[in-house]
């Protein structure tokens, strides 16, 4: 017997009688029209619940719920604010184990990573975000006996759209910023991995914060995402997805100016120079390098897909990494030791496993994995799951497809380079412009690198360290906008200057 709308409380297990449903205007309904969309398991292959298939009609409801809300809403003192958000966080973090559980089943991530990674940093951005709107943000500008008053006032309706690799992760990184500044919400999940935006929605309505501020609407990005994007009532889009996407959510917002963010892909270089291979650094740089590639099934916009090794260390650096990367642990999400779960999808594994054998067909040699995972090796609960090995490609000129093209998968090419300049080159030598990583222990090298790079961030001998405040985007075809810190809460509001003039 399928579950009715709404289900207060996210306790029962899902199963595939689980139905979600969106919520608009502080209610749980479905689709208008009835419409569903099959949710599934990608590490088991079994369907684990419906989630409304919405339309335009859906998107006016959210809408207009929003931008009813919006005045009142916006005219809560920051406190006000804040003190809902860190509700909202302190629920989340009551059920971190049943978000992490549920995260980990809708995506084929290890649930050891949902429980440290995804749901502990959903939680940091809302409590993040909660505090920053507590520091005064007006700026004062004295001239010529006139006092200039920069105030930041609220946009209105954000529209807040986000992809299916870090589902709650990244979602929570738009919303919370947006209901921090004063603007009120509709957001858009990846239809694909809807369950802990739902779960979010439940617990929003449990911490009371006022109808229609937060309205979460599940569908299609082609139906439902689309026109939320052409919205006449929408001020400003935040988005994260693919670049292909970004370029038709820029054209469905320029008719009416909306602000847009766009966090979109990237082919990240990590370069390792060899000073970074020594005796006493390898297995750290080797460590390094596979987590950059590797983490989230390779499923993270940041993932260092193209290794750049020194020409003179690729001896000692190359054999290690795909011993190590050979070593990682592919299995049932739910076995804690499992490093590599399944990828999201079978279609994506599909998407994945096709770029890998046109990698090859281009010239590639294979390293390791580039082959379907082997079934029997893994737990007969999870042997129909959609699991794809870590894979290392070697062989293939800077410019072809797979050093080009986002694979996001656990796939990763190396390519030799010869010197810095010839590393710079080859790193910028793509159309995105999201990160990198140098692995190297001369500072010097590491800033001229650094500085050299056209890309939002450079990790240095790291990869993946975040601190909230700073902000985080993409150059070129990985983004428009930053999100993070000031620039975060920027986005979401309007600059206003009061000029007073001294009287005569
Ligand atoms: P997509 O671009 O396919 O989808 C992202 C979101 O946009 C989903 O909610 C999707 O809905 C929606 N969408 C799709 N089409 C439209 C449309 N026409 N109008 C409005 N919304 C739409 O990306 P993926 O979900 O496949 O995510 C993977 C991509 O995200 C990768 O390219 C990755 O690099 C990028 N990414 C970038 C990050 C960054 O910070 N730069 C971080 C994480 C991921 P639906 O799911 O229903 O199609």
């Amino acid at each position: 017997m399928r579950r009715p709308y709404p289900s207060s409380t996210m306790s029962a297990p899902i199963t595939a009688d689980r139905v979600i449903a969106n919520l608009i205007a502080g209610r749980f309904t479905p689709a208008h029209g009835g419409a569903i969309i099959s949710v599934y398991d990608p590490a088991t292959g079994a369907l684990i619940a419906t989630a409304p298939d919405s339309t335009a009609h859906d998107i006016d409801a959210a809408v207009d719920a929003a931008a009813t809300a919006f005045p009142a809403w916006s005219s809560l003192p920051p406190s006000a604010r804040a003190k809902k958000l860190h509700a909202l966080a302190d629920l989340v973090e009551r059920d971190i184990d049943e978000f992490a559980r549920i995260e980990s089943l809708d995506t084929g991530k290890p649930l050891a990573l949902a429980r440290s990674l995804d749901i502990p940093r959903a939680i940091s951005n809302i409590r993040f975000f909660a505090d920053a709107i507590l520091v005064d943000d007006h700026e004062t500008f004295l001239h010529g006996g006139a006092t200039s008053v920069v105030h930041h006032r609220a946009l209105g309706v954000a529209a807040c759209i986000s992809p299916w690799n870090l589902p709650l992760y990244l979602f929570t990184w738009k919303i919370a910023p947006a209901l921090a500044a004063g603007c009120t919400v509709v957001g858009k999940p990846s239809e694909v991995t809807p369950l802990t935006a739902w779960m979010l929605a439940e617990r929003s309505v449990e911490a009371g914060f006022p109808t229609g501020v937060i309205n979460i609407v599940h569908g299609r990005g082609p139906l439902s995402g689309a026109a939320l994007v052409s919205h006449p009532r929408v001020a400003c889009i935040t988005f994260t997805g693919g670049t292909a996407t970004g370029e038709l959510i820029a054209r469905a917002a320029a008719p009416t100016f909306k602000r847009t963010a766009l966090e979109l892909g990237g082919k990240n270089p990590s370069i390792v120079f060899a000073d970074a291979v020594t005796p006493s650094n390898l297995l750290a740089t080797v460590e390094g390098v596979a987590r950059a590639a590797f983490t989230n099934q390779g499923q993270v916009c940041h993932c260092g897909s193209r290794i750049l090794v020194a020409r003179e260390a690729w001896d000692a650096f190359v054999p290690a990494l795909v011993e190590h990367t050979k070593k990682m642990r592919v299995g049932d999400p739910l076995d804690p030791s499992t490093q590599i779960g399944a990828l999201v999808s079978g279609q994506h594994l599909l998407k994945v496993a096709t770029a890998v054998d046109s990698a090859v067909r281009d010239g590639g040699r294979l390293l390791c994995g580039g082959a379907r995972f082997d079934g029997a090796l893994l737990p007969e609960r999870v042997r129909s799951g959609a699991f794809y090995p870590p894979t290392l490609i070697e062989g293939l000129a800077p410019s072809a497809r797979a050093n080009q093209e986002e694979i996001f998968g656990p796939v990763a090419t190396l390519i030799p380079f010869d010197d810095e300049a010839q590393a710079i080159a080859i790193a910028n030598g793509t159309r995105f412009g999201l990160s990198a990583s140098v692995w190297t222990s001369d500072d010097s090298c590491a800033t001229r690198i650094a500085n050299a790079l056209d890309c939002g961030t450079v990790w240095i001998n790291s990869w993946m360290v975040r601190d909230l405040r700073v902000p985080i985007g993409g150059m070129r075809s990985s983004g428009l906008g930053r999100e993070g810190g000031r620039e975060a809460l920027r986005f979401f509001a309007e600059p206003v200057v009061v000029v007073q003039s001294k009287g005569k």
